[in-house]
């Protein structure tokens, strides 16, 4: 990564994942979530993070806003929509046609990193974590393997003289902390409001240009490290009970639930 002074790019990665309305079916074999016919969407961290890549480039703090997506060739969808809302032009990295082969963390950290390196870009801005897998790794991974700065579950982001200023979200609390660019910020949830694109930015996304890789275009391994034993449902809740009084819930919570003294 290069170090640079403002005219810089920001890289977005958008994920294209589950919709977070549909409810997530496990397949009959149990090696994860059916995805046939199912509604896919932007990953919605990644919906804020790119929501902050746009400001900070209106706000003229960044020249170029690139969205990049790694998956089938479906994602080509997720970037429209990630063009629509701002970004410059993307980059689809093309693991196979398979929606239940996921990328894992690690080889989509190698894949931006190359993406970064090859780009010059300035400031990853990504979501801390995509909601089909939670596994919140990647951008800690990206920024290890590029020797960079990083801050997670970002709530406010501002930007001067080279260095990012970096509200973060931590347990019991918020911690601010201020670290040099390069660098990598996934985001959390109360970060922005993402906007909705309006009729004429859909239009004009359709004429931005997608490049079309395959992880062997930046020399790396994606073969699972990660083996997925079973897949299984939530346990079901079970329903409530309205008791008479607060007398009657305490001697239930000591004599039926046993969880007081
Ligand atoms: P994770 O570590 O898998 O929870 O993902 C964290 C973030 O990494 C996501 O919010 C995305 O910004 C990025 N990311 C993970 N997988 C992909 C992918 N296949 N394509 C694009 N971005 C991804």
């Amino acid at each position: 990564m290069e170090t640079r002074e403002w005219a810089m790019k920001i890289l977005v990665p958008v994920k294209r994942v589950i919709d977070y309305n549909v409810k997530a079916r496990v397949r009959a074999d149990g090696s994860g979530v059916d995805l046939e016919n199912i509604k896919m969407s932007m990953n919605p961290f990644d919906e804020i993070a790119l929501e902050e890549a746009v400001r900070l480039k209106e706000a003229g703090q960044a020249e170029e806003v690139i969205a990049v997506s790694i998956g089938v060739p479906q994602a080509t969808t997720t970037l429209r929509s990630a063009m629509a809302v701002g970004a410059d032009r993307s980059i689809l990295i093309r693991t196979g046609d398979d929606p239940h082969a996921d990328t894992e963390p690690l080889a989509v950290a190698k894949l931006l990193k190359a993406v970064v390196e090859e780009e010059g870009v300035g400031m990853v801005m990504m979501g801390k974590q995509a909601i089909d897998n939670d596994m919140n790794a990647t951008g800690q991974m990206l920024a290890a393997l590029l020797g960079c700065s990083q801050a997670t579950f970002a709530s406010e982001v501002s930007l001067s003289d080279g260095a990012a200023t970096v509200t973060r979200e931590v347990d019991g609390g918020l911690q601010v902390i201020t670290i040099s660019l390069p660098c990598v910020i996934t985001v959390d949830l109360r970060l922005n409001e993402p906007r909705y694109p309006a009729i004429r930015a859909i239009m004009d996304a359709k004429r931005k240009p997608i490049a079309d890789k395959v992880p062997e275009d930046y020399g790396v391994d994606i073969t699972p490290r990660l083996k997925i034993l079973q897949t299984v449902e939530p346990p079901v809740r079970q329903s409530g009970e309205v008791v008479a009084s607060v007398d009657e819930l305490i001697k239930r919570l000591r004599d039926e639930a046993e969880v007081l003294a």
